[in-house]
Order: structure tokens, then C-alpha cells, then sequence
């Protein structure tokens, strides 16, 4: 890594690399990433493109309904209960339900969904984030950030969600102070949250610090091993890399993938988070 080839970073692989500076250099110096085998993650991934099918004035669950199909006989691990069919039907439910809501506008779906942003970091690197969208919930113009999920997000204490590291990384990259997280929230009867904060000049400006100091740790080529908590939530246990810092084979066979070189790919991560 060096100055004469600007590297590309984004909110993903800064947060692995605070996660845990191992983890980053498995993934992104050495090209180990995680199959994809959870379903959820692909849903969420459709569902987001029916959603761009909604504000196009098209028919979103058509859309939903062909970009899953293409998912029918992928081998995901599903979880207890869930069945190809039973996501579908649950995501025309949420999308029936946003319809009738009618809490969200997006003026240009074609220019304000999965909106690029590029932002130059000291010494010639670049920070690249896609926001999911740009638009007004209630009428108050804010970024979205769109997730899909089994649990609500935690609505309290007030202004939690003012402390969400992605929500501040989109606001400190576009200057805009508003921000929304929309959950899409998959269960029995749907649920939709509409979750509004607010992000400061503050917060914007110390995000804007933890960049540039990541970014140096990483050049520096710091990747230590630290997985963070240890009970009851014990990173490792949850780290896709676990195999590899256990010399298990059969964990690296079942969770990883490598593709030496990805890293000039590492924006699509951000498509899809
Ligand atoms: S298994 Fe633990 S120590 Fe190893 S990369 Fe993952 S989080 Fe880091």
C-alpha cells in the first residue's frame, strides 16, 4: 500500500478493522471473505431492489417475487422457521404495508436511491459510501438508510440512534444532519420503524478523525488480534475469520471464500450493507 495507488475505503472496512485489526487483514489484505449462506442477507439485498422498483412507480412485488427467484435453490442455512416462501410473503406484506404508510418520498428515485459519495481522504486515498437514499420522511428531507430484519430496533432511550456509526459516517460524508434508519421488520404481523435523528457538526467532525487515524493504523500495517468483549457476546464466536486464527480447516472450508485481489471490488460491500 502506498500513496502512488490510492486505496478505497469504506464504512465497512472501518468497522472491521476496529472490530478486530486481524479480521481486516484476513479479509482485505489476504481476500478471505465469508460465502454468502444466510438467506437474510440476500432477502434484504431484493428487498431493497423492490423497494427502488416502488418509488419507480413499478410493481414492487413482481420485482421482489423475480429477484428472489433467482435465490430458490441457493443452499442457505435458514433459520428455524423460515422457508423461501415464507420470505417472500412476509416482504409483499412490508411492502403493502410502506405503500399504505406513504410516510416516505423520494423526488428523483432514479438520482436519489443508492446515491455514491466520494470523499478525499489526506495523503491521496478516498472514502467511498452508497447511501441507500435521499428523500423526506414526514416531510423532513434526511438520508435513509433502509435494513431488514427479525427484531425491532431499540426506539430508547432518545436519540439512540444518533450514536449509530453508520448513520454518523453517512452524515459526515454528505453534510446533511438528518438521518433515518427505515426497519423492515419480518415478522408474523410486519412492522415497519421510522426512526429519525439528528447528527452534529461534532459528531461529523470526529468521525471525519477516526477515518483518518484508522486508515493510518492500517497503512502502518497494524493488524493485531483483539475480538473485543469477551461474554456474553465473544466477537470470535461470530467472526467469520475464526477458522483461520484456529487453524480449523473445516471452518475456513464452511465459512470462507478466497479471492486474492477483492480489494479493488471492496465498494460493492457497500451496495449491499
Ligand atoms: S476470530 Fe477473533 S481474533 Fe480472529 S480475526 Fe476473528 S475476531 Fe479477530
Amino acid at each position: 500500500m502506498g500513496a502512488e495507488v490510492p486505496m478505497v475505503y469504506s464504512h465497512t472496512q472501518i468497522s472491521q478493522y476496529l472490530r478486530c485489526p486481524r479480521s481486516y487483514r484476513y479479509r482485505y489484505l489476504d481476500g478471505w471473505r465469508e460465502k454468502e449462506t444466510r438467506a437474510a442477507m440476500a432477502f434484504g439485498r431484493c428487498f431493497e431492489n423492490a423497494l427502488g422498483a416502488y418509488f419507480r412507480e413499478e410493481d414492487c412485488s413482481a420485482a421482489l417475487f423475480n429477484e428472489w427467484e433467482a435465490y430458490r435453490d441457493t443452499p442457505f442455512e435458514f433459520k428455524k422457521g423460515e422457508t423461501w416462501d415464507r420470505f417472500v410473503h412476509q416482504g409483499v406484506h412490508l411492502l403493502q404495508r410502506f405503500a399504505q404508510d406513504g410516510r416516505v418520498r423520494i423526488h428523483n428515485p432514479r438520482k436519489d436511491l443508492q446515491v455514491k459519495f466520494l470523499q478525499r481522504l489526506t495523503g491521496g486515498n478516498e472514502f467511498v459510501a452508497y447511501l441507500d437514499a435521499i428523500g423526506e420522511i414526514d416531510g423532513v428531507r434526511c438520508l435513509i438508510d433502509w435494513k431488514t430484519t427479525t427484531s425491532r430496533y431499540p426506539d430508547g432511550p432518545e436519540g439512540l440512534l444518533s450514536l449509530d456509526p453508520q448513520l454518523i459516517c453517512y452524515s459526515w460524508i454528505t453534510g446533511i444532519p438528518e438521518v433515518a434508519l427505515v426497519v423492515f421488520v419480518r415478522k408474523h404481523a410486519p412492522e415497519i420503524q421510522y426512526l429519525r435523528a439528528t447528527i452534529s457538526e461534532e459528531q461529523r467532525q470526529e468521525f471525519g478523525r477516526l477515518v483518518e487515524t484508522t486508515t493510518n493504523q492500517i497503512e502502518a500495517g497494524h493488524f493485531h488480534s483483539h475480538s473485543g468483549i469477551r461474554f456474553p457476546q465473544n466477537g470470535c464466536v461470530s467472526c467469520s475469520h475464526l477458522g483461520l486464527c484456529l487453524n480449523n480447516e473445516q471452518l475456513v472450508e464452511a465459512k470462507l471464500i478466497r479471492k486474492p485481489g477483492a480489494s479493488d471490488l471492496d465498494w460493492l460491500d457497500e451496495l449491499v450493507d
